[in-house]
Parts: structure tokens; sequence; C-alpha cells
């Protein structure tokens, strides 16, 4: 098989000695908030490794930490890997093997390797030494394994208070890798579990946790993001020490980080909680159920994820990356509509009645044919699409101008109804019969081609246009509360074709952008997914 990446190039000199004979993986979320784009990575180097080798990935919810796990976000990640469209083997959760974990531990402490510490959280971080100096033994260190055992079943049984006594292992307070001084294996919290309930008043610790339960799935290549490194050879040694075979092998890999997006869950929920968007799903949120709200399509979220690539550098990607491939996506595949979001009335006076005329529904994809709106006497057009004053070289309406009207005909502008502060309210034009779209024999030359809804039938509906929720790079250093924009929502009051209303679906509105049509509360809205141009410097 031939790698795509570096983590591929160790798999394939696993299975080439024979370490494993089949891949299997595990996206491991903590259920304690919703997945963003940053997780799509990891679906991506998780399943899709998988995928690649025939092999199996698990989703396994890593819930050691009951105090912040609600089943809200265990049934939003679900929904979210589904709507990527990947499918997990088995559902597995860390709480499933408590027990096991639990266990092992015991078995830990009889052969001397782990012990009750007394000491404070505060002692442990004193005692723990820095990246210059050891760490100082705790005083509980030389316990017996009796001892130890009398004391974690105290603990496990509910004898003591939070924080009064943890289990560590004991491996060596002099490694240069702190991870290994005489690291936390469980502590004590008195806290409902969403799935335990209070079956448990102790928690292993997720570097302890992990790894086993890794082995306890099969799992061979445990694949996550950079800051595990240093944890590594903490994860090595539970799995040595407990006799793992074949012990999984954990490969980390540089985290997605993106301007102009926060990506970590700590902040997304305060977003939430403060009020700043209305909810994860706002359109403005990076989280899957965010960019789903926004009408980005699945296929463009791998396809960025896949063209990213994967490697162990740390960098920023820009955001105008991400959206040139959404818009790449949507051009290719979403269909043509018209909507005028600020309206200007325009009435061809020489034309009376209706007529049908067919537009391409996407001129790149032939197979999508035409669809037909209704042309007629009184129709919107952009209000920034006449000028009354046009610079040179201004191909759209001015009076005496021509422009094309996007499947129609070719109108003159001839009169300007402005209010009483000098505001045009109506442009009156003429239209030219011979100049219809397709069969244009009127030998009159437009430039400007216009988008336009018939205002006898068009429904009002409201554009939300959206800016980025944090300030671009001129303010990276900064804290992210200074960073955020509070004012990244606007509306508008549009007209639309009225196709739109009944239509849901991501759309090309035609010389404005890219939209999702969806109705809420009986009225369209017209919701920007990425802008039409691609202001993305390749
Ligand atoms: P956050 O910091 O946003 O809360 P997390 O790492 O705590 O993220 P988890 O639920 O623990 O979130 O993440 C599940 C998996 O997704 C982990 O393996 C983690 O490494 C990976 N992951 C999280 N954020 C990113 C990212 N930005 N890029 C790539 N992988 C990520
Ligand atoms: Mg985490």
């Amino acid at each position: 098989m031939e790698a795509e990446n570096f983590i591929q190039d160790i798999i394939n000199g696993d299975l080439a000695e024979g370490r494993v004979t089949a891949v299997q993986t595990r996206f491991p979320p903590e259920p304690n908030g919703y997945l963003h784009i940053g997780h799509a990575k990891s679906m991506y180097v998780n399943f899709g490794t998988a995928l690649k080798y025939g092999g199996k990935c698990n989703l396994f919810f890593d819930d050691t930490n009951p105090s912040k796990e609600k089943t809200e976000y265990v049934d939003a990640i679900r929904r979210d890997i589904e709507w990527l469209g990947y499918r997990w083997e088995k559902e597995v959760y860390a709480s499933d093997f408590f027990d096991t974990i639990y266990e092992y531990a015991e078995r830990l402490i009889r052969e001397g390797k782990a012990f009750v510490c007394d000491l404070s959280a505060d002692e442990i971080r004193e005692t723990r030494g820095t990246l210059t100096e050891p760490g100082r033994e705790s005083p509980y260190r030389g316990r017996t394994p009796e001892e130890n055992l009398r004391l974690f079943r105290e603990m496990r049984d509910g004898k003591y208070a939070d924080g009064e006594k943890c289990l560590r292992a004991k491996i060596d307070m002099a490694s240069p890798n702190i991870n290994l001084r005489d690291p936390v294996i469980y502590r004590i919290l008195h806290a409902s579990h969403h799935r335990t309930g209070d079956k448990w008043c102790i928690y292993p610790m997720y570097d302890y946790a992990h790894p086993i339960c890794d082995f306890l799935q099969g799992v061979t290549h445990s694949l996550c993001t950079l800051e595990f490194e240093d944890h590594r050879p903490l994860y090595d040694w539970v799995g040595i020490t407990l006799g793992f075979s074949p012990k999984p092998r954990q490969i980390e890999f540089a985290r997605l980080n993106m301007t102009n997006l926060v990506m970590s869950k700590r902040y997304l929920k305060k977003l939430v909680e403060e009020g700043t968007v209305h909810g994860w799903d706002d359109p403005r949120m990076p989280t899957l159920a965010g960019l789903r709200a926004r009408g980005i399509p699945a296929e463009a979220v791998k396809d960025f994820c896949a063209r990213i690539g994967v490697a162990k550098a740390q960098s920023e990607c820009e955001i105008g990356y991400f959206e040139a491939v959404v818009r790449e996506y949507l051009n290719a595949h979403a269909p043509r509509a018209m909507a005028v979001v600020e309206p200007l009335k325009l009435t061809v006076t020489n034309y009376e009645g209706e007529e049908e005329v067919d537009f391409d529904v996407n001129p790149l994809d032939e197979s999508a044919g035409t669809r037909k709106t209704v042309f007629g006497k009184t129709l919107y057009i952009e209000r920034a699409d006449f000028s009354l004053d046009p610079p040179p070289k201004y191909h759209r309406l001015k009076i005496g101008g021509y422009a094309r009207l996007k499947g129609a005909y070719i109108v003159r502008a001839d009169e300007a109804v402005t209010d009483e502060r000098g505001e045009v309210v109506e442009v009156k034009c003429t239209y030219f019969p011979e100049s219809r779209s397709g069969n244009d024999t009127s030998g009159i030359k437009a430039k400007g081609v216009l988008h336009w809804v018939n205002a006898a039938r068009c429904v009002d509906a409201e554009v939300r246009r959206y800016d980025h929720l944090l300030r671009d790079a001129d303010y990276a250093g900064q804290d992210f509360s200074e960073r955020i924009r509070t004012d990244s929502e606007h509306l508008f009051a549009a007209k639309a074709e009225p196709y739109l209303a009944n239509h849901e679906g991501s759309y090309q509105l035609l010389r404005t952008g890219y939209f999702r049509a969806f109705s809420e509360d009986g009225k369209l809205v017209l919701s920007e997914i990425v802008s039409l141009k691609d202001n993305f410097n390749k």
C-alpha cells in the first residue's frame, strides 16, 4: 500500500514486519462539547487510515472525567460523525472498561508498581521537579503492597474525600520526562457519571486509562495530536508493564489550527454560554453542527482534510483556504438561483404579461439541465446595479445604457424616479423583443448581465451574512476575548425567486454568493455559506 503520509509509513513497516496483521484505530472524543473542524481532521486520520487498510475504526468515548460529560454531547457527536459519512465499527466507552481498569490497578499494586499517596494535588505538583531538576519521592512511596491494596479498596469504597488520597504509578522521580515521575493514575471524585451513575467514586486518569482501553478494543495504532507526544513514554510504560501484546502504538500528528477561528471546546462553550452566538450550531461556529447549519457540504469538509494533509509540523491554515475548497465544491455542485439583497424596482414600460424563461441550473454541469423562471413587467434588481452617476466602464445600468437581464432580455434604462431625498426608487426601462437569451438577433451589445426577480411573484427573504468570529491575523496574540467579533451577523430584507421558498438546499445566488436556503418560522432564510469570489491568495 503506498503511503500518503508518515503515519502510513509506520503502519506499512508494522505490517511488513508482521507486528500487526490488520489495522484497528479509534476516534476518541471526550463528550464534553460538540465536535469542531479540528475533529474532522482527527476523523479523517482515524477513519481514513482504517478505511485505506481495510481495517476498523471504533468510536471511543473518553468519559473518564464525569463532571464535564453529558449525554447531549454523546448524541451530538454521533450525529456529526454520521453527517461526515464515517461508520464506526463499535461504539465503546472508557467507562465500559472501568472494572478491568480497576483490576489492572490492583495488579500494579500487588506487583509493587503503584502506591497510594496522601499528598495533596498541590504537594504533588510542588514535589514533581522541573525540566532541569528531578522530583522528590513521596513519603508514601514505600508503603507495602498489602497496605496499598487495603487503602486503594477503601478509596474505592468511599472512605475518603475528594483529593485526600490518590493512586500513583511507581516509576521514576528522576526521569527527564515529567510524565514518568510517579504520575497519578486514579483520583477520588465523588461525582455522578453520565453512564455509571454513582457506582464509582474513584476515576482513572486519562494517561493510564487510554492505553488500557486501546488494548482492550484491539487498537493497533492509536492516532492522536502532538500534545500527547510527551505522554507516549507513559502510554508505553502502561502497555509494557501490563504485558499487552500486541501493544498498541501511539502516533502523534499536528493539530489543525486555523486563522479567524477558535478551536477549543472550552472557548466554544463560553461563546454559547455567554450568548455571543445563538448556540453550538450557530453558522459562525467552527463546530460540525455549525458548518452543517451554514450549508457547508460534508464532502467539502472531507476534501479539505485530505488536501491539508497529515504531518508532524505545527502550522496554521488560512481560513481562506478552507473557504476556497468549499467554494470550489459548491461551484461544481450547487444549483444557481436568483435573489436580490437590496431591491430596486425596475419597470419594463413596453412589456405586458408574463413568460417563462430558462436558465442553466449549473453551467458547469450540463446534466443539471435548465430551470424555468417567470419574467414580467415589474422586476427587482440590486440597488447597486443602477447608477445615476456611473464611473467610467460601468457595465451595469445607467440612463441610456444597456444591460442584459439574466436568461431574459436586454433592456435600456430610460428614466429614474427619485423620492424627495433624491434617492432612486424606481428605474423605467425599455426591453428589446429580439434580444431574448438563446435567440438574440437584436445586434445590441450589452456587456453587463444582471440578476433580477419578478416583483409580482417573488417572496420576501431574510438574507444573513457573516463575518469571521475572530478578527484577523493583525490581532493574533491578543486574548481571545479581545479578538472576538460580537457584531458578526448582518441581516437584510431581500426578494427571492419563489422557487427558493420550497426547495431547501445550498445555492449559488447569481452574482451574490453561495447561500443555504431554508425556512424558519414560515419565512425564507438565505444564509451565506461563502462569498462568491475567491479572495484566497494561493
Ligand atoms: P479541544 O481542545 O478542542 O477541547 P480535545 O483534544 O480536548 O479538543 P477531544 O474530544 O479530546 O478534544 O478530541 C478527540 C480527538 O480529536 C483527539 O484525538 C484529539 O487529539 C483530536 N483533536 C482535537 N482537536 C483537534 C484539532 N484541532 N486537530 C486535529 N485533531 C484534533
Ligand atoms: Mg481532550
